[in-house]
């Protein structure tokens, strides 16, 4: 008997069984877990995606729409694997409705080919051997729900993306939990003699304007707050909120007579309506168990979110009359619980420092954001909700933060990577963490490919794994792209200085303003001329996304990345940054090889397996702006 993934189910007395055998298993399927398994399967290994949810995304998914957020600053945007599901989203979902936006994230790990999808199946067991002193998983299990089946995948390699870092305990792996004392390394924030707190878990909700008036009745379970004070916001029209009683001067005070430095302001929460609008405060269970609480953290938000919306809708001081609930959650989202401990760890220092790392792999740039563990709740102990500590955009992320020491062929990736809870709150955010998914499948793949350890690559393969992630699109920062040698040696019809921008193996705009793009006529062309018949395997293309995403919304937050937590009368639809190349044709001697016609990607990797002298990449259209720009355009 056969199952939808393809595999053999033996039935057995009881429920049945499924045995997958792949190269690599990743387990958990949110941003980080579906960037590793696409980063891996684009290596060339069999991979098998084991997630215990519906759809994937996890944080980012209808089930809880968290909003993808990374590095600060417009030439900071990450690119890579993020970035092509981001463009995919715009071209086919430019409403951007959470339930295409799922589909679009199914699509993507469903049309690599390389790829074996288990959802709605719960990773609960693993197998593991000892060899030479170390640890080994040999096979993870999981139940999966819809069809009773038990799924039990050996694997060369694993790679923990499940968030709550699941198979640390199963396999013997070193994790911990909570903030880190001080004297442990040094750090400045978080508690003096550190805790097992983590921040809290979050149910959020997501508004639409009607145009009509919308009644809200509350529910019985719900908290009722009468005034604002009883929740202990001060909201206005404008969409500021300070703690009421607590401006932000004195919350620091407070925390500073504590010896705490902090160096910034805290965070403001939402107003319907305008770019603020986001529940992320609706937040309990840091400071009690965000996993083994689960069940209760979940019943108490409810309580309180419905309690916040009855407030917003019958006695705020907004004018709430035509706004309705256009979904709530009811699966709240994590942001803390167990993280590895790692080859390295990765502290405050590092984020701070700008995280200069031979071995970088990745990068993050949003601040470090530590969130009180009482949440919601936590005026009761006269700390802000949220504390921003400015982080350098970008700093670098070390590849000894995705293994171990103890099991052999473990990676991890997302919020459980080795940092201390002071470089979390700043690694957490999703596009960092896709970043990171990225150079585990890569690593990973490497592993495979080439027979080394995790640490084996990090030993005698660093460069190269930088190269594949540079070549894949992604920004390491302190290094550029290598151009193959073959383009190098080939005449171009550019101008010098044009061939210098094509050749300078940065492929956005830097800090400064400059460009970086070789800007041409929408039905320009770039003609290599090699001087005798080669040989070509690839044509490399890198189109502008337009980094500053003025083409794609008026909206400022749907610039950010395109999701949307409500939705005011005024939503206009997303659209393809007009910046990218759409049409276009590549000429082999006179001979069309490769034609696109509605391409609405960046970063365009040909395959080509032919033999010519000169070689035309010939564009006839841009996706609505004057002038084409080309970051890259080589071959090899
Ligand atoms: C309310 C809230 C607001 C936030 N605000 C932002 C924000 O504005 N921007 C931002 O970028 N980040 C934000 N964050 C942080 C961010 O969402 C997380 O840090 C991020 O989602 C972590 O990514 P991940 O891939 O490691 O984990 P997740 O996104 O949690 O994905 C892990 C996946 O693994 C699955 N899984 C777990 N256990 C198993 C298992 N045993 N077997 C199989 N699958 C399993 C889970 O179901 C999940 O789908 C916020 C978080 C919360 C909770």
């Amino acid at each position: 008997m056969a199952d939808n993934t393809g595999t053999k189910v033996i039935s057995t007395r009881g429920m049945a069984r499924a045995v997958h055998e792949t190269d690599l298993c990743v387990v958990g399927g949110g941003l980080s877990g579906l960037c590793a398994a696409v980063a891996a399967a684009r290596e060339g290994i069999k991979v098998v995606l084991m997630q215990d949810r519906p759809v994937l995304g996890g944080n980012a998914s209808s089930e809880i729409r968290v909003w993808v957020r990374g590095a600060k600053g417009l030439h900071n945007r990450e690119t890579g694997i993020l970035s092509e599901i981001e463009e995919d989203n715009i071209h086919r979902n430019p409403e951007l409705n959470y339930s295409v936006w799922d589909t679009v994230l199914w699509e993507k790990a469903r049309s690599e080919k390389n790829i074996e999808l288990i959802l709605n199946c719960s990773c609960c067991d693993a197998e593991t051997v000892m060899k030479d002193g170390k640890s080994r998983i040999v096979s993870v299990t999981g139940w999966q729900t819809t069809t009773y089946t038990w799924h039990t995948v050996r694997a060369k390699y694993f790679a923990d993306c499940s968030g709550d870092s699941v198979l640390a305990p199963i396999s013997g792996a070193r994790w911990r939990t909570g903030r880190e004392a001080h004297a442990e390394y040094g750090e400045t924030f978080g508690p003096i003699d550190g805790d097992s707190k983590t921040m809290g878990n979050s149910i959020l909700i997501e508004a639409r304007e009607t145009g009509r008036p919308v009644k809200f009745v509350r529910p019985d379970f719900a908290y009722y707050f009468e005034k604002e004070e009883d929740f202990n916001f001060k909201c206005d029209r404008s969409g500021d909120a300070l703690r009421h009683g607590m401006p932000v001067a004195d919350a620091h005070r407070s925390i500073s007579d504590q010896n705490i430095s902090v160096k910034t302001t805290m965070s403001r929460p939402c107003a319907l309506g305008t770019d603020e609008t986001n529940f992320w405060w609706i937040e309990l269970g840091g400071d009690s168990n965000s996993l083994l609480d689960a069940e209760q953290i979940r019943d108490e938000l409810l309580k309180t979110a419905y309690g916040i919306w009855d407030f917003v809708k019958n006695r705020g001081k907004q004018d709430a009359t035509n706004w309705d609930i256009e979904w709530i959650g009811f699966l709240p989202g994590k942001r803390e619980s167990r993280r590895y401990i790692g080859k390295y760890v990765m502290t405050e220092h590092d984020v701070a420092s700008g995280g200069k790392f031979d071995d970088t792999v990745a990068y993050g740039g949003w601040p470090m954001d530590d969130h009180n563990p009482a949440g919601f709740r936590s005026f009761e102990y006269s700390f802000p909700p949220s504390v921003l500590y400015p982080a350098p955009s970008p700093y670098g992320i070390p590849y000894r933060v995705l293994y171990g020491e103890d099991v052999e062929n473990l990676f991890f990736a997302g919020r459980n990577i080795s940092v201390t809870h002071a470089a979390l709150s700043s690694t957490r955010v999703m596009a960092t963490c896709a970043l990171i998914g990225q150079a585990a499948g890569t690593a990973a793949g490497m592993c495979v490919n080439e027979n080394e350890t995790p640490d084996g690559l990090y030993e005698h393969r660093i460069r190269e794994l930088q190269s594949k992630l540079l070549d894949a699109g992604c920004m390491i920062p302190g290094r550029k792209r290598e151009i193959p040698a073959l383009s190098l040696g080939a005449k171009l019809n550019l101008s010098d200085s044009d061939r210098a921008v094509l050749f300078n193996g940065i492929e956005r705009p830097d800090a400064e303003g400059t460009v970086n793009y070789v800007d041409l006529p929408a039905d320009g062309s770039i003609v290599y001329d090699f001087g005798k018949e080669t040989r070509l395997s690839e044509l490399r293309l890198v189109f502008d996304p337009d980094f500053s995403r003025k083409s794609i919304s008026d909206n400022r937050k749907m610039r950010v990345f395109t999701q949307t937590a409500s939705r005011g009368l005024d939503f206009r639809p997303v659209r393809v940054a007009a910046t990218l190349v759409k049409a276009f044709d590549v000429i082999a001697d006179g001979k069309t090889v490769f034609s696109a016609e509605d391409n609405f990607h960046s970063l365009v990797r040909i395959p080509l397996d032919i033999r010519c002298s000169r070689l035309e990449i010939r564009l006839r259209a841009t996706n609505g702006a004057p002038r084409a720009h080309v970051f890259s355009a080589d071959v090899r």
